[in-house]
């Protein structure tokens, strides 16, 4: 008889998405008429820019030729894209990597879910609350999460709380924890830490011995000058972190692929005896044994991003993407609601009004206005008290699900 993974089956049984669509569902069957707009999806909806669809037609056409054809590439990702990104994302801002500590993937989620791999089962887990859901669910999956209570609290899981009273700056933790994770510009609260806030945590890591795993998924949309797009910016950071980077709201790419992970040459994890070992050759291993890389096409897409032409082209889609987030910014406020984060990520994250919790706000919303946002409790249970707006839709969509609003709170 096999036996099943346990640990599975105490993984929350209803994805929040589908949570969403059941209710949303619901209110249509009893609500034929209405148009539902949704600022809850996290999905991009503006097409891929010129740049990439030229590059994408000639690596098709390559493809296609004797000379040109490309079975499977190089494990960790063809050396056109690595010299791309190293001389784009990284020199730019004074960091020196080596081409071999960049691994190109098929985009982050694959990637901030298995690097848990490389860490023993028993190592604590710390997670900024709320958060991406991946974290904590790829860790539950082997059983280091521990349980989850009521509250929907793991038991092996450290959380820092991050809320209106403390600015969502997240405050060390008060013991020690072997693994943390941080995501900025945050996902789902739109928040950013500026370089001092983000030192202290390289600081932290470096006297405890703890790994960051660092998730800079949405460090295009940052705006402000002194707010890091990389962890390596900060002196150090190479001793203790790996770093997630994704073309997905970068450029569009969520439905093409493309992503890639740093991993230094001097980071390292410890054995039971106090070895030292590097993570950069056993993640090369895990890779190169569960991962046979991403399509060519999905490589020479990604690269032309990096031209002056596809620079431009994704910056103009970006700025059309956060023009959105000052709308609902300066909308909500006017409205009189707290928001927060949306001026250095697509997101927008609103305290419920008193008298409403996320689910509650939620459900008024959708009946009320028929504007559809994620409830900010499904991120973890700090998210309690808030929902969520992206910034992803339409101009056109976005304004009328504001109008609806506005309508909605001021009858
Ligand atoms: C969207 C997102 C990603 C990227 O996922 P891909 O697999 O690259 O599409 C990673 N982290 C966070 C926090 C995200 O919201």
């Amino acid at each position: 008889m096999a036996l099943v993974n346990e640990h599975f089956l105490k993984l929350p049984g209803n994805y929040l998405f589908a949570d969403i669509a059941k209710r949303v569902n619901a209110f249509k069957t009893t609500h034929r008429q209405a148009d539902v707009i949704s600022l809850g999806i996290g999905d991009v909806t503006q097409p891929l820019c010129p740049a990439v669809i030229e590059a994408l037609h000639r690596a098709t056409d390559e493809m296609g030729t004797r000379q040109g054809f490309r079975g499977y590439g190089p494990e960790q990702g063809y050396d056109f894209l690595r010299e791309a990104i190293l001389k784009n994302d990284f020199l730019p801002r004074g960091i020196h990597l080596d081409i071999d500590e960049i691994f190109i993937n098929d985009g982050a989620k694959s990637d901030t879910g298995n690097i848990q791999e490389l860490i023993r089962w028993d190592n604590t887990v710390g997670v900024t609350d709320p958060i991406y859901p991946v974290y904590l669910d790829s860790n539950a999956m082997i059983g280091r999460a521990g349980v989850k209570d009521e509250d929907g609290r793991w038991s092996n899981v450290v959380y820092l709380p991050c809320n209106a009273e403390n600015g969502f700056v997240p405050a060390l933790p008060d013991r020690r924890v072997d693994v943390i994770y941080l995501c900025y510009p945050n996902n789902p609260t739109g928040t950013v830490l500026t370089k001092e806030e983000l030192h202290k945590w390289v600081s932290y890591a470096l006297h405890n011995d703890t790994l960051i795993f660092y998730d800079a998924a949405y460090q295009a949309y940052i705006q402000d000058d002194n707010i890091p797009h990389s962890i390596y910016e900060i002196r150090g950071a190479r001793k203790c972190a790996v770093e997630f980077h994704s073309y997905s709201k970068t450029a569009g790419f969520t439905g093409v692929r493309c992503g890639y992970t740093i991993v230094p040459k001097e980071l390292t994890a410890a054995t039971l005896t106090g070895e030292r070992i590097p993570l950069n050759p056993l993640w090369l291993r895990r890779q190169s044994t569960k991962f046979n890389g991403t399509s060519y096409l999905s490589q020479r897409a990604a690269e032309a991003i990096y031209t002056p032409e596809g620079k431009e082209q994704v910056r103009a889609t970006i700025g059309y993407y956060m023009q959105n987030a000052a709308l609902l910014l300066s909308t909500f406020r006017s409205l009189g609601f707290e928001v927060y984060g949306g001026e250095n990520a697509p997101y927008v994250w609103m305290r419920t009004p008193a008298g409403s919790d996320s689910w509650k706000f939620f459900e008024e919303m959708l009946y009320g206005a028929h504007v559809v946002c994620t409830p900010g409790v499904g991120f973890g249970p700090s998210g309690e008290g808030y929902v969520r707006f992206t910034a992803f839709g339409s101009h056109e969509q976005t304004a009328e699900a504001l109008e609806r609003i506005t309508r909605w709170m001021t009858v």
